[in-house]
């Protein structure tokens, strides 16, 4: 006879299992232990092209099956964002449920590293939302399996940024026919780790920068130092501009928000800016506004995580983060042949590759 316990475990398990065959995971590895505390889990979705790479989120789910849903969506959006960067790695990610704030410390992070280390090298991590160099440095005691630690590729977000800004300028070029920022106007959200860099690329290039941000003391030092013109949380969405570059959160593009848009070009380093991918990729579309797809626009982060995987220099990362401009010109170009939205041509160039090197992999086998 089984029992409610055996009956709730299966059920847990049975969704599980049918999420992982929709999204194609390859698996999904759920850790526990009592005595740090530690809940975490660690999603491969996809090796084809590589070690599987993705940061560890820590986060306050309010369910587990929230955390489960998270880490799942963000490892296949690794699969595609390595791939179509033509990176050698696959896509993973982790995730410790737990408060940031209050649960962190050395054993509950070493002990992490010993279920990153236990997939000896077929998982990659590094530090994403809720997590410091600091926590980072202690998962590496227990792996080498660790990427961004200070005193190596360190803070990616200056090639992300960096990334960012050429996309931005193939975007330009595609729209005015020059890709010279010069007297654009453009709108930062969010002057954190990226948008800041990014400012600094915009306004030495002579645009016209409008920030927004929730952290007043960034807003004003970024603002004084860039002289760039702050404009209020809400009103980014109305200003008469030409760039919007969302560098803060996620599903900005939304059925309020693609209303009142009046930008011809979205280009920021945010990830998941459509809230709804086929609706809203297809609305902006619509609006003739050229959306440059997140993951493909972001990429500089983790080509600087790769760089560092693969013993290579700064200097590579950055002339591969450079290759987003041509990534980015392609990818609008099909897009405008086809009247098939950006968003979806960059997953189907993602998928063709994974494909390829899948195909090829079964050969040699
Ligand atoms: P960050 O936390 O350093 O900066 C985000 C900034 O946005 C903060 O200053 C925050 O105060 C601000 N913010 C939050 N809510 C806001 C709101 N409603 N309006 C305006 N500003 C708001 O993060 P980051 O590392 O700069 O990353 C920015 C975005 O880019 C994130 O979505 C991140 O996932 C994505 N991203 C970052 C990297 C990287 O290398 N850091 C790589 C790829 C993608």
């Amino acid at each position: 006879m089984t029992t409610t316990l055996e009956n709730q475990a299966t059920t847990a398990l049975n969704t599980v299992l049918s999420d992982m065959t929709v999204y194609d995971h390859e698996q999904v590895v759920f850790c526990q232990d009592k005595a740090t505390g530690l809940k975490a889990i660690i999603a491969v979705h996809n090796t084809v092209c590589g070690p599987a790479l993705g940061g560890t989120r820590m986060w306050n789910y309010t369910s587990e099956a929230d955390a489960v849903t998270d880490v799942l969506r963000l490892s296949r959006g690794m699969t595609y964002k390595n791939a179509l960067a033509g990176l050698n790695l696959g896509g993973g990610k982790a995730v410790i449920i737990g408060d940031s704030k209050t649960q962190k410390n050395e054993a509950l992070f070493r002990r992490f590293g010993k279920f990153v280390n236990s997939l000896s090298g077929k998982y990659i991590t590094a530090e994403d939302v809720g997590i410091s160099p600091k926590d980072m440095t202690w998962v590496n005691m227990e792996t080498n399996h660790v990427v961004g630690l200070p005193g190596k590729s360190g803070d990616p977000s200056p090639v992300t940024a960096f990334g960012v800004y050429t996309g931005m300028k193939a975007c330009v070029k595609q729209q005015f026919g020059t890709d010279s920022l010069s007297g654009k106007k453009i709108a930062v959200q969010g002057v954190g780790h990226v948008g800041e860099y990014l400012v600094k690329h915009l306004t030495e290039e002579g645009a016209k920068v409008y920030i927004s941000d929730i952290n007043e003391e960034a807003l004003k030092r970024v603002a004084s130092t860039y002289k760039a013109e702050v404009v209020g949380l809400n009103e980014i969405y109305d200003l008469d501009i030409d760039v919007y570059a969302p560098c803060a959160l996620g599903a900005t593009l939304n059925d309020d928000t693609l209303s009142r848009l009046k930008c011809s070009i979205v280009a920021g380093a945010a990830n998941n800016q459509l809230k709804q991918e086929d609706k809203h990729g297809k609305l902006v579309m619509d609006k003739g506004i050229i959306y440059a797809p997140d993951f493909m626009i972001n990429a500089g982060g983790v080509i600087n995580c790769y760089a560092e995987v693969a013993s290579l220099t700064p200097g590579w990362a950055l002339a591969k983060a450079e290759e987003i401009y041509t990534t980015t010109t392609n990818i609008l170009k099909r897009s405008k042949e086809s009247n098939i939205p950006t968003y979806a041509i960059a997953n189907k160039l993602a998928e063709e590759r994974i494909e390829a090197l899948g195909k090829s992999e079964c050969q040699c086998n």
